[in-house]
């Protein structure tokens, strides 16, 4: 999502590289590089601004007291700068000290409110809660259908009411919203996330009636949902949002698209609220907190570990992993079988594209984000479907697999004999570099790995 701002940011930060201490001319030159890269990424003008004017005085400040190079010094600005931009910390998520609280969902219409009520209602089960959904939607049948089949996928409860022969106006929206509350905690639920209508673009009845929900319902969160890949609209429609209703957050959504970015980075210094979450999928568990620091680490090219770390702990099987390294890194190395078992494991922590784009693009991993463009996801799905045609004999033992039984299995998993080929070959190649990592070549071999 911020790959051109990180590949433009890098390029200006090269532009330092070797010179000896940082001085008006050059940084000159590295300014208006930045300044050009935040322009292009869709930040907004005034941000960029003050951002630059910011980097230029830090920069000019610290020049020849640290022992870093002109142009990790500059890096590092940026890097501070940015994250200040967003705000230091992740921001909390608050209750109510009276259950239910009420989260009420804010939004034009297609930012994704429906699809994150549903992402926040998980998100909130799984963090120990109990989430009732409720669609104040009285204008739209479709909309209201649309988050009963979310609750049902995450098993969350819904209030729908009985709006049958009701005009649909503000009225029914509050006395749906009052009973909402009402089932809520008859139920002993203690979160109520209320998705509200979205209409195309922001009018007075819209606002009136979300005024109103506000003083009815007193929510201890009102989020406002962009989407991300309308870049300024976005910002703009935030602040109209943010001065009616004072705003506790905004969830980014679609940031999985090729979003430029700019929102993340102006929205919080235009509305001053903060970002909580992004949404980067359709799928229900597409969902993450929003921690600046490492939006930011992703955006300068310094990966992001700890979500990567954070989603492998929660997708994982630790048991799993360790017998199969355990098992890889012995004598009779690991089966087809264990080869299937891993692939399925990875496939759980998300697209390898999303897995690969959190590496950082400097070390040990350069290449790799980049490579992410070129992944083919459907390779996975290949792989497993040629082992799923092996009979189980065969995935124990791979070299009893001959010339028919290979044509046998391409036909049987829709492929070709040399995808079969390719596949056995690359396996018979891992289990021989797993076999000599663990047993004579130890240290030596893996450290020839990683040359
Ligand atoms: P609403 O009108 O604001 O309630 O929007 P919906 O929840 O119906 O979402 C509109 C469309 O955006 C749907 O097709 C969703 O699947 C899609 N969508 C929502 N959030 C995301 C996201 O984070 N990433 C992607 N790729 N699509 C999303």
């Amino acid at each position: 999502m911020f790959e051109n701002l990180s590949d433009k940011l890098q390029r200006s930060f090269k532009h330092l590289r070797g010179q000896g201490t940082i001085s008006d001319e050059n940084i000159g030159e590295a300014l208006q590089e930045i300044r050009l890269a935040l322009l292009e990424s869709d930040v907004n003008l005034t941000v960029v601004d003050e951002l630059v004017s910011h980097i230029r005085a830090k920069a000019m400040g610290t020049q020849v007291t640290t022992a870093l190079s002109p142009s990790e010094q500059i890096v590092k600005i940026v890097h501070d700068e940015l994250v200040n931009l967003l705000g230091k910390d992740t921001a909390k998520f608050k209750t109510a000290s009276q259950p239910p609280s009420v989260i009420l969902m804010a939004g034009l219409q297609g930012s994704g409110k429906t699809t994150t009520s549903g992402k926040l209602g998980q998100w909130l089960k799984k963090s120990g809660h109990r989430p009732m959904l409720v669609s104040v939607d009285v204008y739209r049948p479709a909309a209201r259908q649309q988050l009963a089949i979310v609750a049902k996928s995450i098993g969350a409860n819904i209030y729908e009411g009985d709006l049958k022969g009701e005009t649909a106006n503000s009225d029914l929206v509050l006395r749906l919203a009052r009973e909402a509350r009402r089932e809520a905690a008859n139920f002993g639920c203690d979160i109520l996330i209320v998705d509200t209508a979205g209409r195309n673009q922001i009018d007075s009845t819209l606002m009136d009636e979300m005024a109103q929900l506000k003083k009815l319902l007193n929510p201890s969160e009102i989020l406002f949902v962009a989407d991300a890949m309308t870049g300024q609209d976005a910002v703009k429609s935030a602040k109209s949002f943010h001065d009616l209703l004072a705003l506790t957050g905004v969830v980014l959504t679609k940031m999985d698209g090729d979003a430029r970015g700019g929102a993340a980075l102006s929205i919080r210094h235009v509305t001053g609220a903060p970002i909580k979450f992004l949404g980067t999928g359709e799928k229900p568990d597409a969902f993450e907190a929003f921690h600046p620091d490492r939006i930011v680490s992703r955006i300068m090219g310094m990966g992001d570990i700890a979500t990567l770390l954070e989603r492998a702990e929660e997708k994982l099987d630790r048991g799993k992993a360790e017998q199969f390294a355990k098992k890889a890194l012995s004598g009779d190395g690991f089966s087809l079988d264990d080869f299937r078992d891993q692939l399925r494991q990875i496939k759980k922590m998300g697209s390898m594209k999303s897995i690969l784009k959190m590496l950082p693009s400097v070390g040990p991993f350069a290449g790799m984000a980049q490579a992410a463009e070129n992944v083919d996801e459907k390779q996975f799905g290949r792989v497993e479907s040629i082992i799923n045609s092996m009979t189980n004999k065969e995935r124990q033992d791979h070299e009893i697999i001959s010339g028919s039984r290979r044509k046998r299995i391409a036909r049987g998993s829709g492929t070709t004999v040399q995808d079969v080929n390719n596949l056995l070959r690359q396996y018979a190649q891992m289990r021989k570099m797993f076999k000599t990592m663990g047993g004579g070549g130890g240290i030596k071999a893996q450290q020839r790995m990683m040359s």
